[in-house]
Protein backbone atom coordinates (compact mmCIF):
# COMPACT_ATOMS: atom_id res chain seq x y z
CA UNK A 1 0.00 0.00 0.00
CA UNK A 2 1.43 3.50 -1.01
CA UNK A 3 0.77 6.93 0.69
CA UNK A 4 -0.24 10.56 -1.27
CA UNK A 5 0.35 13.14 1.55
CA UNK A 6 0.15 16.89 1.27
CA UNK A 7 3.22 18.88 1.97
CA UNK A 8 2.03 20.33 4.70
CA UNK A 9 1.12 17.23 6.43
CA UNK A 10 5.01 16.06 5.89
CA UNK A 11 6.15 19.16 7.18
CA UNK A 12 4.65 18.48 10.34
CA UNK A 13 5.09 15.13 10.57
CA UNK A 14 9.18 15.52 10.07
CA UNK A 15 9.30 18.50 12.14
CA UNK A 16 8.03 16.21 15.19
CA UNK A 17 10.33 13.28 14.47
CA UNK A 18 13.21 16.26 14.25
CA UNK A 19 12.23 17.69 17.16
CA UNK A 20 12.16 14.44 19.39
CA UNK A 21 15.31 14.02 17.92
CA UNK A 22 16.68 16.59 19.89
CA UNK A 23 15.84 19.70 17.78
CA UNK A 24 14.76 23.02 18.76
CA UNK A 25 11.32 23.92 16.74
CA UNK A 26 12.86 26.51 14.27
CA UNK A 27 15.55 23.85 13.47
CA UNK A 28 13.24 21.21 13.06
CA UNK A 29 10.89 22.73 10.87
CA UNK A 30 13.57 24.30 8.20
CA UNK A 31 14.85 20.78 8.01
CA UNK A 32 11.59 19.45 7.69
CA UNK A 33 10.74 22.55 5.33
CA UNK A 34 13.67 22.03 3.11
CA UNK A 35 13.40 18.03 2.81
CA UNK A 36 9.82 18.47 1.94
CA UNK A 37 10.88 20.73 -0.73
CA UNK A 38 13.08 18.07 -2.46
CA UNK A 39 10.14 15.79 -2.65
CA UNK A 40 8.44 18.68 -4.21
CA UNK A 41 11.22 19.12 -6.71
CA UNK A 42 10.92 15.47 -7.58
CA UNK A 43 13.94 14.47 -5.89
CA UNK A 44 12.47 11.99 -3.29
CA UNK A 45 16.26 10.57 -3.05
CA UNK A 46 16.52 13.88 -0.89
CA UNK A 47 13.24 14.16 0.47
CA UNK A 48 11.62 12.53 3.65
CA UNK A 49 13.09 9.06 3.55
CA UNK A 50 16.51 10.55 5.00
CA UNK A 51 14.42 10.86 8.10
CA UNK A 52 15.39 7.59 8.86
CA UNK A 53 18.53 7.72 8.13
CA UNK A 54 19.11 11.64 9.84
CA UNK A 55 17.65 9.97 13.43
CA UNK A 56 20.29 6.93 13.86
CA UNK A 57 22.79 9.75 13.02
CA UNK A 58 21.99 12.03 15.61
CA UNK A 59 21.56 8.76 17.73
CA UNK A 60 25.18 7.63 17.09
CA UNK A 61 26.28 11.00 18.12
CA UNK A 62 27.29 11.73 14.16
CA UNK A 63 24.88 14.15 13.66
CA UNK A 64 24.67 17.41 16.19
CA UNK A 65 21.31 18.61 16.38
CA UNK A 66 20.93 22.74 17.19
CA UNK A 67 24.74 23.05 16.12
CA UNK A 68 25.58 26.06 14.18
CA UNK A 69 28.71 27.07 11.80
CA UNK A 70 31.84 28.44 12.84
CA UNK A 71 34.17 30.53 10.90
CA UNK A 72 37.79 29.46 10.95
CA UNK A 73 39.09 32.14 8.25
CA UNK A 74 37.71 35.27 6.76
CA UNK A 75 39.96 37.17 4.30
CA UNK A 76 36.82 38.98 3.14
CA UNK A 77 36.21 37.16 -0.38
CA UNK A 78 37.84 34.05 1.01
CA UNK A 79 35.61 32.16 3.96
CA UNK A 80 36.57 28.92 5.57
CA UNK A 81 33.77 27.44 7.33
CA UNK A 82 33.45 24.73 9.82
CA UNK A 83 29.80 23.25 10.14
CA UNK A 84 30.75 20.91 13.11
CA UNK A 85 28.31 18.54 11.92
CA UNK A 86 25.18 20.22 12.64
CA UNK A 87 21.97 19.92 10.18
CA UNK A 88 23.11 20.55 6.67
CA UNK A 89 20.06 22.08 6.12
CA UNK A 90 21.03 25.23 8.76
CA UNK A 91 24.79 24.92 8.69
CA UNK A 92 24.41 25.56 4.40
CA UNK A 93 21.67 28.21 4.65
CA UNK A 94 23.82 29.86 7.20
CA UNK A 95 27.05 29.29 5.14
CA UNK A 96 25.11 30.86 2.03
CA UNK A 97 24.47 33.80 3.76
CA UNK A 98 27.51 34.70 4.35
CA UNK A 99 28.89 33.89 1.19
CA UNK A 100 26.39 35.69 -0.55
CA UNK A 101 26.78 38.93 1.62
CA UNK A 102 30.63 38.28 0.54
CA UNK A 103 30.49 37.88 -2.82
CA UNK A 104 27.59 41.54 -3.10
CA UNK A 105 30.35 43.64 -1.23
CA UNK A 106 33.80 41.63 -3.12
CA UNK A 107 32.07 41.07 -6.02
CA UNK A 108 33.08 36.70 -5.45
CA UNK A 109 33.63 35.20 -2.96
CA UNK A 110 35.01 31.77 -2.21
CA UNK A 111 33.43 30.12 0.45
CA UNK A 112 34.96 26.22 2.16
CA UNK A 113 32.41 24.82 4.23
CA UNK A 114 33.60 21.31 5.84
CA UNK A 115 32.02 18.78 7.95
CA UNK A 116 28.47 19.62 7.41
CA UNK A 117 25.93 16.88 8.16
CA UNK A 118 24.15 15.64 4.67
CA UNK A 119 23.62 18.83 2.51
CA UNK A 120 20.47 17.41 0.87
CA UNK A 121 19.85 19.37 -2.50
CA UNK A 122 22.55 21.02 -3.57
CA UNK A 123 20.26 22.90 -5.77
CA UNK A 124 18.75 24.78 -2.79
CA UNK A 125 21.73 26.61 -1.88
CA UNK A 126 22.24 27.55 -5.74
CA UNK A 127 18.53 28.55 -6.09
CA UNK A 128 19.71 31.18 -2.67
CA UNK A 129 22.46 32.73 -5.05
CA UNK A 130 20.28 33.04 -8.53
CA UNK A 131 17.43 34.45 -6.24
CA UNK A 132 19.77 37.49 -5.35
CA UNK A 133 20.89 37.81 -9.07
CA UNK A 134 24.70 35.41 -8.03
CA UNK A 135 26.18 32.69 -10.24
CA UNK A 136 27.12 30.22 -8.04
CA UNK A 137 28.89 27.04 -8.53
CA UNK A 138 29.10 24.11 -6.03
CA UNK A 139 31.49 20.90 -5.29
CA UNK A 140 30.75 18.68 -2.91
CA UNK A 141 31.97 15.74 -1.46
CA UNK A 142 30.61 12.82 0.55
CA UNK A 143 31.89 10.85 3.69
CA UNK A 144 29.75 7.88 4.19
CA UNK A 145 29.63 4.49 2.65
CA UNK A 146 31.48 4.80 -0.15
CA UNK A 147 29.39 3.91 -3.21
CA UNK A 148 30.37 4.62 -6.43
CA UNK A 149 33.32 2.87 -8.47
CA UNK A 150 35.92 4.59 -10.16
CA UNK A 151 36.36 4.22 -13.70
CA UNK A 152 37.78 1.06 -14.51
CA UNK A 153 37.45 -0.05 -10.88
CA UNK A 154 35.55 -2.68 -9.87
CA UNK A 155 34.21 -1.45 -6.06
CA UNK A 156 32.93 1.74 -4.38
CA UNK A 157 35.40 4.11 -3.58
CA UNK A 158 33.68 7.54 -2.93
CA UNK A 159 30.54 8.68 -2.63
CA UNK A 160 28.12 10.13 -5.08
CA UNK A 161 29.91 13.81 -5.20
CA UNK A 162 27.19 16.11 -6.73
CA UNK A 163 27.89 19.29 -8.77
CA UNK A 164 26.08 22.23 -9.09
CA UNK A 165 26.11 25.31 -10.86
CA UNK A 166 22.64 28.00 -10.52
CA UNK A 167 23.34 31.08 -13.07
CA UNK A 168 20.95 34.37 -13.13
CA UNK A 169 19.07 34.54 -16.70
CA UNK A 170 17.63 37.90 -16.34
CA UNK A 171 13.73 38.01 -16.96
CA UNK A 172 13.60 34.34 -17.33
CA UNK A 173 13.68 31.88 -14.62
CA UNK A 174 17.38 30.25 -13.73
CA UNK A 175 19.39 28.08 -15.03
CA UNK A 176 20.19 25.35 -11.69
CA UNK A 177 21.76 22.54 -13.07
CA UNK A 178 22.69 19.86 -10.08
CA UNK A 179 23.34 16.65 -10.39
CA UNK A 180 25.03 13.71 -8.45
CA UNK A 181 28.11 12.15 -10.75
CA UNK A 182 27.04 8.64 -9.89
CA UNK A 183 25.33 7.57 -12.30
CA UNK A 184 21.96 7.97 -10.51
CA UNK A 185 21.92 8.93 -6.72
CA UNK A 186 22.19 6.66 -4.01
CA UNK A 187 18.96 7.89 -2.79
CA UNK A 188 16.98 6.60 -6.03
CA UNK A 189 18.51 3.32 -5.84
CA UNK A 190 16.93 3.02 -2.04
CA UNK A 191 13.37 4.36 -3.62
CA UNK A 192 13.59 1.63 -6.23
CA UNK A 193 14.15 -0.75 -4.00
CA UNK A 194 11.86 -0.05 -1.71
CA UNK A 195 9.57 -0.13 -4.97
CA UNK A 196 10.94 -3.91 -5.62
CA UNK A 197 11.87 -2.57 -9.23
CA UNK A 198 15.12 -3.45 -11.21
CA UNK A 199 16.99 -0.76 -12.52
CA UNK A 200 18.23 0.07 -15.71
CA UNK A 201 21.69 -1.83 -17.44
CA UNK A 202 24.65 0.78 -16.81
CA UNK A 203 23.87 2.21 -13.42
CA UNK A 204 25.40 -0.47 -10.91
CA UNK A 205 27.97 -3.40 -10.56
CA UNK A 206 27.74 -6.49 -8.28
CA UNK A 207 30.34 -7.56 -6.12
CA UNK A 208 32.58 -8.81 -8.88
CA UNK A 209 32.56 -5.72 -10.93
CA UNK A 210 29.82 -6.96 -13.52
CA UNK A 211 27.14 -5.09 -14.74
CA UNK A 212 23.57 -5.57 -12.54
CA UNK A 213 19.87 -4.35 -12.69
CA UNK A 214 19.32 -5.23 -8.85
CA UNK A 215 18.97 -1.82 -6.78
CA UNK A 216 19.70 -4.16 -3.60
CA UNK A 217 23.60 -3.92 -4.16
CA UNK A 218 23.83 -0.88 -2.99
CA UNK A 219 21.01 -0.48 -0.30
CA UNK A 220 21.31 -3.99 1.56
CA UNK A 221 22.95 -3.24 4.95
CA UNK A 222 24.24 -6.67 4.90
CA UNK A 223 25.19 -9.72 2.10
CA UNK A 224 27.42 -8.55 -0.62
CA UNK A 225 28.14 -4.73 -1.65
CA UNK A 226 27.88 -3.56 -5.33
CA UNK A 227 28.45 0.08 -6.27
CA UNK A 228 27.18 2.55 -8.72
CA UNK A 229 29.17 3.80 -11.81
CA UNK A 230 29.62 6.87 -12.52
CA UNK A 231 27.65 8.98 -15.31
CA UNK A 232 29.78 9.68 -18.89
CA UNK A 233 32.47 6.66 -18.09
CA UNK A 234 35.95 9.02 -17.43
CA UNK A 235 34.91 12.13 -17.91
CA UNK A 236 31.92 11.92 -14.95
CA UNK A 237 34.22 10.13 -12.84
CA UNK A 238 36.78 12.94 -13.31
CA UNK A 239 33.92 15.36 -11.89
CA UNK A 240 33.91 13.02 -9.21
CA UNK A 241 37.33 13.02 -7.99
CA UNK A 242 37.39 17.01 -8.85
CA UNK A 243 34.97 17.15 -6.10
CA UNK A 244 36.29 14.85 -3.90
CA UNK A 245 39.88 17.13 -4.39
CA UNK A 246 37.49 20.56 -3.65
CA UNK A 247 34.99 19.94 -1.80
CA UNK A 248 37.05 17.33 0.35
CA UNK A 249 40.64 18.03 0.30
CA UNK A 250 40.72 21.74 -0.41
CA UNK A 251 37.92 22.62 1.74
CA UNK A 252 39.67 20.94 4.78
CA UNK A 253 36.69 18.41 5.62
CA UNK A 254 39.15 15.22 4.47
CA UNK A 255 38.58 12.56 1.38
CA UNK A 256 37.38 9.08 2.09
CA UNK A 257 40.43 6.77 1.79
CA UNK A 258 39.12 3.45 4.40
CA UNK A 259 37.10 0.45 4.19
CA UNK A 260 33.08 1.42 4.22
CA UNK A 261 31.93 1.43 7.96
CA UNK A 262 28.30 0.92 9.29
CA UNK A 263 28.10 4.94 10.55
CA UNK A 264 25.29 6.38 9.55
CA UNK A 265 26.00 9.97 9.17
CA UNK A 266 26.45 11.42 6.06
CA UNK A 267 29.11 14.45 5.78
CA UNK A 268 29.41 16.73 3.45
CA UNK A 269 31.95 19.38 2.88
CA UNK A 270 31.19 22.11 -0.14
CA UNK A 271 33.67 24.44 -2.07
CA UNK A 272 30.98 27.07 -3.34
CA UNK A 273 32.38 30.15 -5.68
CA UNK A 274 30.27 32.83 -5.78
CA UNK A 275 30.31 35.64 -8.47
CA UNK A 276 28.12 38.72 -8.94
CA UNK A 277 27.63 40.06 -12.85
CA UNK A 278 26.88 43.10 -11.57
CA UNK A 279 30.06 43.64 -9.79
CA UNK A 280 31.77 42.16 -12.73
CA UNK A 281 29.50 44.64 -14.77
CA UNK A 282 28.23 41.82 -17.33
CA UNK A 283 24.61 41.75 -15.74
CA UNK A 284 22.90 43.33 -18.79
CA UNK A 285 25.08 41.27 -21.33
CA UNK A 286 24.47 37.81 -19.04
CA UNK A 287 20.61 38.65 -19.13
CA UNK A 288 20.74 39.51 -22.97
CA UNK A 289 22.69 36.35 -24.27
CA UNK A 290 21.35 34.23 -21.55
CA UNK A 291 17.72 34.68 -23.25
CA UNK A 292 19.26 34.45 -26.67
CA UNK A 293 21.00 31.29 -26.16
CA UNK A 294 17.97 29.84 -24.40
CA UNK A 295 15.65 30.81 -27.20
CA UNK A 296 17.87 29.48 -29.82
CA UNK A 297 18.11 26.12 -27.71
CA UNK A 298 14.19 26.03 -27.34
CA UNK A 299 14.05 26.38 -31.04
CA UNK A 300 15.72 23.19 -31.96
CA UNK A 301 13.12 20.78 -33.52
CA UNK A 302 11.98 17.84 -30.77
CA UNK A 303 13.60 14.65 -31.42
CA UNK A 304 11.57 11.62 -32.10
CA UNK A 305 10.31 10.09 -28.73
CA UNK A 306 11.60 13.26 -26.52
CA UNK A 307 9.50 15.97 -24.73
CA UNK A 308 11.36 18.43 -26.29
CA UNK A 309 14.61 20.53 -24.86
CA UNK A 310 14.53 21.72 -21.17
CA UNK A 311 17.05 23.73 -19.48
CA UNK A 312 17.88 22.41 -16.24
CA UNK A 313 16.21 23.43 -13.31
CA UNK A 314 12.79 23.31 -15.38
CA UNK A 315 12.25 20.05 -14.47
CA UNK A 316 11.87 21.03 -10.80
CA UNK A 317 9.72 23.73 -11.42
CA UNK A 318 7.29 21.70 -13.00
CA UNK A 319 7.57 18.42 -10.29
CA UNK A 320 6.90 21.33 -7.76
CA UNK A 321 3.65 22.85 -9.66
CA UNK A 322 2.48 19.19 -10.06
CA UNK A 323 2.77 18.00 -6.52
CA UNK A 324 2.01 20.97 -4.89
CA UNK A 325 -1.43 20.06 -6.16
CA UNK A 326 -1.42 16.32 -6.28
CA UNK A 327 0.89 15.95 -2.74
CA UNK A 328 3.68 13.91 -2.14
CA UNK A 329 3.51 9.83 -2.98
CA UNK A 330 5.90 7.31 -0.82
CA UNK A 331 5.90 3.92 -1.06
CA UNK A 332 5.12 1.89 1.73
CA UNK A 333 8.15 0.75 2.95
CA UNK A 334 9.45 4.51 3.42
CA UNK A 335 6.62 5.65 5.37
CA UNK A 336 6.83 2.34 7.56
CA UNK A 337 10.66 3.83 7.60
CA UNK A 338 9.53 6.80 9.02
CA UNK A 339 7.32 5.94 11.24
CA UNK A 340 9.69 4.00 12.99
CA UNK A 341 12.34 6.34 13.09
CA UNK A 342 9.66 8.31 15.17
CA UNK A 343 9.03 5.58 17.79
CA UNK A 344 13.11 5.10 18.55
CA UNK A 345 12.93 9.15 19.81
CA UNK A 346 9.39 8.80 21.28
CA UNK A 347 10.47 8.46 25.21
P1 LIG B 1 19.12 14.08 -11.91
O1 LIG B 1 19.81 12.95 -12.60
O2 LIG B 1 17.64 14.06 -11.81
O3 LIG B 1 19.58 15.43 -12.66
C1 LIG B 1 19.07 16.62 -12.21
C2 LIG B 1 19.60 17.78 -13.04
O4 LIG B 1 19.39 17.57 -14.44
C3 LIG B 1 18.81 19.00 -12.67
O5 LIG B 1 19.62 20.13 -12.79
C4 LIG B 1 17.69 19.00 -13.72
O6 LIG B 1 17.13 20.26 -13.89
C5 LIG B 1 18.45 18.53 -14.93
N1 LIG B 1 17.60 17.85 -15.91
C6 LIG B 1 16.83 16.75 -15.71
N2 LIG B 1 16.20 16.41 -16.84
C7 LIG B 1 16.58 17.29 -17.80
C8 LIG B 1 16.27 17.46 -19.19
N3 LIG B 1 15.44 16.63 -19.83
N4 LIG B 1 16.84 18.48 -19.85
C9 LIG B 1 17.66 19.33 -19.22
N5 LIG B 1 18.02 19.22 -17.90
C10 LIG B 1 17.48 18.22 -17.21
O7 LIG B 1 19.68 14.32 -10.44
P2 LIG B 1 20.56 13.35 -9.53
O8 LIG B 1 21.91 13.19 -10.09
O9 LIG B 1 19.74 12.15 -9.24
O10 LIG B 1 20.66 14.23 -8.20
C11 LIG B 1 19.48 14.47 -7.44
C12 LIG B 1 19.77 15.36 -6.27
O11 LIG B 1 20.60 14.69 -5.36
C13 LIG B 1 20.46 16.67 -6.57
O12 LIG B 1 19.69 17.70 -5.97
C14 LIG B 1 21.81 16.57 -5.86
O13 LIG B 1 22.31 17.78 -5.30
C15 LIG B 1 21.47 15.62 -4.75
N6 LIG B 1 22.65 14.92 -4.22
C16 LIG B 1 23.09 15.27 -2.97
C17 LIG B 1 24.15 14.59 -2.41
C18 LIG B 1 24.64 14.92 -1.02
O14 LIG B 1 25.50 14.21 -0.49
N7 LIG B 1 24.16 15.96 -0.39
C19 LIG B 1 24.79 13.56 -3.12
C20 LIG B 1 24.33 13.27 -4.39
C21 LIG B 1 23.25 13.94 -4.94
Amino acid sequence: MSHTHPATELRATVARIIEKAGSLPAEAAQVADNLVMANLSGHDSHGVGMVPRYVDAVLEGGLKPNTGIKVTLDGGAMLGIDAQQGYGQITGVQAMELGMARARQHGSCIMALSRSHHLGRIGHFAEMAVAQGLVSLHFVNVISRPVVAPFGGGDGRFGTNPCCIGIPMGAQAPYVLDFATSRVAQGKMRVAYNKGEQVPEGYLIDEHGRPTTDPGVVVRSQGPLGALMTFGEYKGYGLAVACELLGGALTGGGTWHQQADDRRAVLNSMLTILIDPAKLGTQQALAQEAQAFADWLRASPCAPDSAGVQLAGEPERAARARRAQEGIWLDDATWQEIQAAERKVTR
